[in-house]
Formats: structure tokens, C-alpha cells, sequence
């Protein structure tokens, strides 16, 4: 992705407790950040300016995390059983399409973190589609599917071999970028004019993440890099020229066993997940996620 001035590599700062300056990629210069908690070996701060939290680590590899194991239920704070759990996705992934339908009926459309490409399938039936994906067999899994995904990381080569695109979704992907301003930026670059980019991430803002605050679902570092507010959407997206066309709280149709599997993560359990759940789908809206249609001018 290249070098910038704003340097987000946490490895270059040493933590902090209290309050500090760090560079908010959101509000785009250096603003003052207070320490919120400690989990995970990770210190949490939080842009005093747009909420933005951030997760200060020094060794996280994503190349090394986003493996086989991070969709099988080997990682507490991965996916459960995400093969298992295909006709849950998929039903939920067609209702994202119509969403998407609404603001673009058809064109190119690249998703950014595609896993086994189950979005893709869905999408394929309006949009000629793309996919980036870093995990291997992912990957593999979506191409042995007839997919275009190609293996790696969203930088300026990769988008560069999927060209100009209409649609760029990154479903629940953006709070793992280590350079989330640096990445959107490329979206940009190779969205066509009138193009939209669909986001969904947690809302570090909303009343369930302020009440839960280190024992929060999405409070997962390091997987998790940073906590956005619809605050920090909004600055994020004015620096780089995007509109914010709708910001809301989907209800999802989500697997019982991904439900089962961080319900014994917040209490503690360890010990395999309940796998024969994953085909039961259950819609869930706790309103600590949200969803944010982005669009260049025309
Ligand atoms: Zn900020």
C-alpha cells in the first residue's frame, strides 16, 4: 500500500496510558487519543476528535493469521464453522444484493475480503464480480467455484489487475486493514464515477459497544485494528471526496452457531463450538453494527 505520512504502524509508538497524540487516519493529522482499556496484550485508544478507536500492537501479522483455521472454529475469535454455514451466508449475502440494487442495479463489483466467495456467488446473478482474498484456501475455493478472486491484499497491484469497478463491498473487513485511510483510498481511485463502496463494520459509538466497553463482541484485537464511530465514517469519507448516501443498523440472518461460539467466548469457555447449529439462521439486531453507503461524485 505503499508509504504515507500518516504512519498507523502502532509498532513505532511506544504505549501510553492516558492521554496521547496519535495520527487518526479518520480525521486525517494527529489528534489527541485517551487509553480506554487493556485486552488481549492490546491497548485501546480512542480518538478524542472522532471516536475512532484503535488497537496499539506491535507483532500482528495478518499473512499469518487469516488462514484455514480463522473460518473453522481453531480461533476463538474467528468463524465457527463457516463452510458449515453456507446456506445461513448465502441467504443472508442475497438480501445484502437487493440492498446493494438499490443504489447500483448491475456493473463490476469487487468484494474486498470474499472468504469462500459465497457473496460473490449471490452477486454474480446481477454484477459481473471480483473478488481479493488473503486466506489461500479461501481463496481456492472461491476460483474452484468459477470466481475471479485473486489471492493476496487489496493493494495498488491487485486492483490494478481488476481495473475500474462500480460496486466495492468490504463486509466486515474494514476494521482489519492496517491502513484503513491508504486502502479506502485505492477503492476510490478504481471506483467509476457515480460509483458506491458498502461498508459494514462495528459502531464503536452505539449504546451496546459503550455499555459493553472491553467485553464488547467486536472488541477482538489484534484481529481487530480499529473500532469506527459514524463519526469517523463521516470524516474518513469527506478527506477522500466520498458522499455518505445512508448510514443504518441492518438486522442480519446470522448462524446459531456463530451466536453459540461468542456467547462461550464472552463467558470464558473454551472447547469446540456446537458446528450441527450452522444451518440454523437466526435474524439478530443488537444495533452495534452498522452499514455505510459511500458514493463518488458522478
Ligand atoms: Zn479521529
Amino acid at each position: 500500500m505503499g508509504s504515507s505520512s500518516l504512519q498507523t504502524d502502532a509498532s513505532q509508538v511506544p504505549a501510553a496510558k492516558g492521554d496521547s497524540s496519535r495520527p487518526c487516519p479518520a480525521c486525517g493529522r494527529a489528534s489527541s487519543h485517551t487509553f480506554r482499556f487493556r485486552i488481549n496484550d492490546c491497548d485501546i485508544l480512542q480518538c478524542r476528535e472522532c471516536g475512532l478507536g484503535r488497537t496499539e500492537t506491535s507483532a500482528f501479522d495478518p499473512a499469518a493469521y487469516y488462514t484455514d483455521d480463522y473460518f473453522s472454529g481453531r480461533r476463538s475469535d474467528g468463524y465457527s464453522d463457516y463452510l458449515g454455514a453456507e446456506p445461513v451466508l448465502r441467504r443472508e449475502f442475497a438480501r445484502s444484493v437487493d440492498f446493494i440494487r438499490r443504489y447500483r442495479e448491475g456493473g463490476k463489483l469487487l468484494e474486498l475480503g470474499c472468504a469462500y466467495g459465497f457473496f460473490l456467488m449471490e452477486a454474480a446473478r446481477y454484477f459481473d464480480v471480483a473478488g481479493i482474498e488473503l486466506a489461500a484456501q479461501a481463496a481456492d475455493h472461491g476460483r474452484r467455484a468459477g470466481l475471479n478472486v485473486l489471492q493476496g491484499v487489496a493493494d495498488a497491484a491487485n486492483l490494478g489487475r481488476i481495473g475500474h469497478v462500480d460496486v466495492i463491498v468490504l463486509f466486515d473487513v474494514i476494521e482489519h486493514l492496517p491502513q484503513p485511510r491508504e486502502t479506502l483510498a485505492l477503492c476510490c481511485q478504481h471506483l467509476n464515477p457515480g460509483g458506491i463502496i458498502v461498508i459494514t463494520t462495528g459502531d464503536f459509538g452505539s449504546t451496546v459497544a459503550s455499555l459493553a466497553g472491553a467485553r464488547w463482541r467486536l472488541m477482538t484485537p489484534p484481529q481487530h485494528l480499529w473500532f469506527f464511530t459514524q463519526e469517523s465514517m463521516r470524516r474518513l469519507s469527506a478527506d477522500l471526496g466520498l458522499s455518505v448516501e445512508q448510514v443504518d443498523h441492518p438486522w442480519k440472518l446470522v448462524p446459531a452457531s456463530l451466536i453459540v461460539f461468542q456467547l462461550r467466548r464472552m463467558l470464558g469457555l473454551r472447547g469446540q463450538g456446537v458446528t450441527t447449529a450452522s444451518r440454523v439462521g437466526m435474524p439478530v439486531n443488537l444495533f452495534d453494527a452498522m452499514r455505510i453507503v459511500l458514493r463518488k461524485a458522478a
